[in-house]
């Protein structure tokens, strides 16, 4: 790809001139090359959409019985143990690229599939998230710099379920409001997660991370939100992160599904890179997310991609 002139449209899609926007002074990400698809091996369970590319929802019940149950706790730590894997690589020169390798292997190892590889025909086996970039972000030959934060997402298909859990991990020195922005949007997802409830509406949860996070002077992504997850990567159910009159649906015990707030700096609007899946925050101010795959107990939420 030729490179804009200065005063040309940014190839991010931002609508800037691109001196302005990613210009060479810039410290915003940049789009790398992608390496070829990594293969998984035969003998590996794939999900429907792994040939494909093309994951089409069917009816899955919210409630899961004793034995999924039983699966997503099993695959739930796998995926934990992949992310806490890889992301003990992060350090400043390595490329995102050699994260997913990292990743792709550690998967494999514990013979599960990367729930992310050709979902929708995404092309690597985690998203791998840095500074700006709210969510999706592809591995790339980018190499991380001293003080950057990157967030690392992975999703294990193994047993016939999936487990989904991410992270916001320091690169090297990283300076203080950095720092903030990533212990606040941890405690933003611990509140949610306290917030989980048989009996109360989906809203609550929202609301406790909106509380904690604004309280703090950050914002709220509202375009990517928690999901329903269990023998499909994607289930029915919504979680919004912020309150949601809307989110009215009562928590069941026995329900499973993910709480993965992204809080901002800045604005929570966001762009779409021209790869259809990067989303940047609009004003190019940093961004952090945690993740876990929870499931609803009698007496709150039990984490199924806890370590020990
Ligand atoms: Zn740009």
């Amino acid at each position: 790809m030729r490179p804009p002139k200065a005063n040309e449209a940014c190839w991010c899609g931002s609508g800037n001139k691109f001196k302005r926007c990613h210009g060479d002074s810039s410290r915003r990400v940049r789009a790398g090359e992608i390496s070829p698809f990594r293969e998984v091996p035969k003998h590996i369970e794939r999900p429907s959409y792994a040939e494909s590319g093309k994951a089409v929802r069917r009816p899955e019940p919210r409630v899961k019985s004793a034995d999924v149950i039983e699966r997503m706790r099993r695959t739930g730590r796998a995926a934990a143990e992949v992310l806490a894997a890889t992301a003990a690589h992060i350090r400043p020169g390595i490329t995102t690229d050699e994260l997913d390798a990292i990743a792709h292997a550690e998967y494999i190892a514990r013979d599960g599939y990367p729930s992310p590889l050709n979902y929708n025909g995404f092309r690597k086996s985690l998203c791998t998230s840095a500074n700006e970039v709210i969510c999706h972000g592809i591995p790339d030959d980018r190499p991380l710099r001293d003080g950057d934060i990157v967030n690392l997402d992975v999703t294990m298909f193994r047993e016939g379920v999936h487990g989904d859990t991410d992270a916001t991990f320091l690169v090297g020195d990283v300076d203080p409001e950095s720092q903030r922005l990533v212990r606040i949007t941890r405690e933003s997802m611990e509140r949610g997660i306290e917030a989980v409830r048989p009996g109360r509406p989906i809203s609550d949860i929202g609301a406790a991370i909106q509380e904690h996070a604004e309280g703090a002077g950050y914002g709220v992504v509202r375009d990517f939100i928690g999901h329903g997850i269990g023998e499909q990567f994607h289930t029915d159910l919504q979680i919004p992160h912020y309150y949601s009159p809307h989110a009215t649906t009562v928590m069941e015990v026995g329900m499973t599904f993910t709480i993965e707030p992204m809080i901002t700096m800045g604005s929570y609007r966001f762009n779409l890179w021209p790869d259809g899946w990067t989303a940047v925050t609009s004003d190019g101010l940093r961004t952090a997310q945690f993740e876990h795959t929870l499931l609803v107990t009698d007496d709150g939420a039990e984490v199924l991609t806890a370590l020990d």
